[in-house]
C-alpha cells in the first residue's frame, strides 16, 4: 500500500486530511506487514495506527487486545461513523450482543475486533479466531506486559503465546508510556521477530515543572493555583494519595473560594459523575482527586496539575501532568514531597530481592524520588527515564534557578541519600540497573545545609505514633527482626501525620505487615 492510498483511507474513512506527526511512518510499516512497537504520548492518535489498517482493502481481521472496557466502548462509538465494521467482546456484554459480535467476526463482516486479554486466553475464542485470517494483532496499552511498567497485568504475559497459536500474524504494540526496560520487555514478550520501534518525543514545550518540599497547610497549593492569569479562574487537578486527604483538601479549598470538587473511588457513582461533569463544564473548576481520576480526561484548558503527595512512578506522573495544557497554551505542574517520602523510596523492601514485580515497583518509586531530589533540568531527567535525550527545558524550577532550586532541594536530597545509606542501599546497589547514576547525584552530606525541622506532631499524632511504635515492636518480636527493619522512625512519623487509609498507600509500601499498621491507624481515628 502506498502512502497516498493510506492518506485516502484517512480521508474517506476517518475524515482527516493529514496524519498527526509520527502516525504516517507507523501506519506505513504496519500496512507492509512489519512487526512494530509504537511509543507515542497520549493525544498523538495511537488508536488510528490499528484502526486505519482495518479499513484497508484486502480482507482479514484486525484483532485489538485492550485492557479496558470503557476504552473499547469509546472507540466503538468513534468508529461508528467510519464505515469500519468494528465489534467488541468483553465480560460486561449481554449474551445477544456477544453472539452478534461473534457472528460478525465469523462471517468476515467485522474488520476490527476488540477483546480483553482474558477473553483471548479462552479456547472457544481461539478456535473462532483460528477459523479466519488475522491480518494484524494489535496490543493496546502494551506496557501492561511488563512488571517494569506501572500497570503490570499478568494476563498480558500470555499474549505472545496467543499470537503464536493464532498463526503468528504481524504484531503492533502501542503504548503511551514505556521506559527502556519496559520497551525491552514488550519486544521480548510479544514478538517472535525483532520489531521495528517508533518512539515519538515525550517533550511538552508548554509545560513547566516545579517540585517543592511540602509545608503544613494548604498555602503552597493555593498560591500555585492562583499563580496564573485571572487568579482562581483557571482549571486544575490536584492529586492526593488518600481519599481522606482528597475530601479534606476539597473542603478547605472550597472554604477559600475555589470551585473545588472531590473525586475518588470511595464516593458513590452519582457524586463522582457530578464532579466530573462540573469539572468539564465549569470554567475554573478544580478537581481534587486520587489517581482514580484521569483515564480518558481530555479537557483542553487544564492549566495546572498539583501533586500534593509524591507520585508512585514517573510513568504515572507523566500521564497525570500530561492532562494539563492539551490546548498548547502554557501550563504548570507542582509536586510536593516530604523528606520522609523520599527516605521511604530509598528503603529496599525485602521482597524486591526475590520478586520481579516488587523489584519493578521499587525501581519506579525510586525513579520518582530521584526526579524530585536530583539537580539539573526536571524535564531532561524525566525524558531520560523514557530513554529520550534532550537539552534543558528552560522552564522548570531548576532551569529558572527560582526559589525552589538549590538550597531547599539539596537538603531534602541529602536526607534521601542519608536514608539510602542507612537502609543499606549502598551495599546492595546491584538491585536494579537504573541506580548506576545515583552516586554522582549525591552532594557531600557534610556540606549539606542543616535539615529543616519538621513541625512538631500534634497531640493526636504523637499518640498515634506511640501506638505505631508499640505495634512495630510486636511485629519485630513476631518476625524476629530489629524494629527499624520493620519500619523506620521516619516512616512511622509519616504514618502518624498522614494516616493513610488503604493498604496500597505508598507510605505503607515496603513496610513489614502493613495491614497491622493500618489497623492501628484506623483504630486511632
Ligand atoms: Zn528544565
Amino acid at each position: 500500500m502506498t502512502e497516498l492510498s493510506a492518506q485516502e483511507l484517512l480521508r474517506s474513512n476517518f475524515g482527516f486530511s493529514d496524519f498527526l506527526p509520527g502516525q504516517a511512518e507507523v501506519v506505513e510499516a504496519v500496512l507492509t506487514g512489519r512487526d512494530v512497537i509504537a511509543i507515542m504520548p497520549t493525544g498523538s492518535g495511537k488508536s488510528l495506527l490499528y484502526q486505519l489498517p482495518a479499513a484497508a482493502p484486502g480482507g482479514g481481521l484486525v484483532l485489538v487486545c485492550s485492557p479496558l472496557i470503557a476504552l473499547m466502548r469509546d472507540q466503538l462509538r468513534t468508529l461508528a461513523d467510519s464505515g469500519v465494521g468494528a465489534v467488541a467482546l468483553h465480560s460486561m456484554q449481554e449474551d445477544d450482543d456477544a453472539a452478534a459480535a461473534i457472528d460478525a467476526v465469523a462471517s468476515g463482516r467485522a474488520k476490527l475486533l476488540y477483546a480483553a486479554p482474558e477473553r483471548l486466553a479462552q479456547d472457544g475464542m481461539q478456535n473462532l479466531l483460528r477459523s479466519i485470517r488475522i491480518k494484524l494483532f494489535a496490543v493496546d496499552e502494551a506496557h501492561c506486559v511488563s512488571h517494569w511498567g506501572h500497570e503490570f497485568r499478568p494476563d498480558y504475559r500470555a499474549l505472545g503465546e496467543i499470537a503464536r497459536k493464532l498463526g503468528a500474524p504481524p504484531v503492533l504494540a502501542v503504548t503511551a508510556t514505556a521506559g527502556p526496560r519496559t520497551r525491552d520487555d514488550i519486544a521480548r514478550t510479544l514478538f517472535a521477530r525483532p520489531p521495528q520501534i517508533f518512539q515519538r518525543s515525550f517533550a511538552r514545550p508548554n509545560l513547566a515543572l516545579d517540585f517543592a518540599r511540602r509545608r503544613a497547610g494548604p498555602r503552597q497549593i493555593v498560591e500555585f493555583a492562583r499563580k496564573g492569569r485571572g487568579a482562581g479562574k483557571e482549571s486544575g487537578i490536584i492529586y492526593c494519595n488518600s481519599r481522606n486527604k482528597t475530601d479534606a483538601l476539597a473542603r478547605e479549598l472550597s472554604r477559600l473560594g475555589f470551585d473545588a470538587l472531590p473525586y475518588h473511588a470511595g464516593l458513590d457513582a452519582h457524586t463522582r459523575s457530578e464532579s466530573q461533569d462540573a469539572f468539564f463544564t465549569r470554567k475554573g473548576a478544580v478537581m481534587v482527586a486520587t489517581i482514580a481520576f484521569g483515564m480518558g480526561v481530555d479537557k483542553p484548558d487544564v492549566r495546572f496539575i498539583i501533586h500534593a503527595d509524591l507520585p508512585t512512578s514517573v510513568e504515572g506522573y507523566y500521564q497525570e501532568i500530561g492532562r494539563a495544557g492539551r490546548d498548547g497554551a502554557p501550563a504548570r505542574a507542582l509536586t510536593l514531597f516530604s523528606p520522609a517520602e523520599l527516605a521511604l523510596r530509598w528503603r529496599i523492601p525485602g521482597a524486591a530481592q526475590e520478586d520481579d514485580a516488587a523489584a519493578g515497583d521499587y525501581a519506579r518509586r525510586q525513579a520518582m524520588a530521584r526526579l524530585a531530589a536530583a539537580p539539573g533540568c526536571r524535564f531532561q531527567r524525566l525524558l531520560a527515564e523514557f530513554g529520550e535525550e534532550s537539552g534543558p527545558c528552560g522552564r522548570c524550577d531548576h532551569c529558572r534557578g527560582g526559589p525552589l532550586a538549590w538550597p531547599r532541594r539539596l537538603s531534602s536530597f541529602a536526607l534521601g541519600w542519608r536514608a539510602a545509606l542507612a537502609s543499606g542501599f549502598a551495599a546492595r546497589a546491584d538491585i536494579s540497573e537504573g541506580e548506576a547514576d545515583l552516586p554522582e547525584l549525591a552532594p557531600a552530606p557534610i556540606d549539606a545545609p542543616r535539615r529543616q525541622e519538621e513541625p512538631p506532631l500534634t497531640v493526636a499524632e504523637a499518640r498515634l505514633l506511640r501506638a505505631l511504635e508499640a505495634e512495630r515492636l510486636a511485629i519485630a518480636k513476631r518476625r524476629r527482626l530489629a524494629p527499624r527493619i520493620v519500619a523506620s522512625e521516619q516512616a512511622l512519623r509519616a504514618l502518624a501525620r498522614e494516616r493513610p487509609q488503604s493498604a496500597d498507600d505508598p507510605l505503607l509500601r515496603g513496610l513489614e505487615e502493613p495491614a497491622a499498621l493500618l489497623r492501628v491507624i484506623r483504630e486511632a481515628l
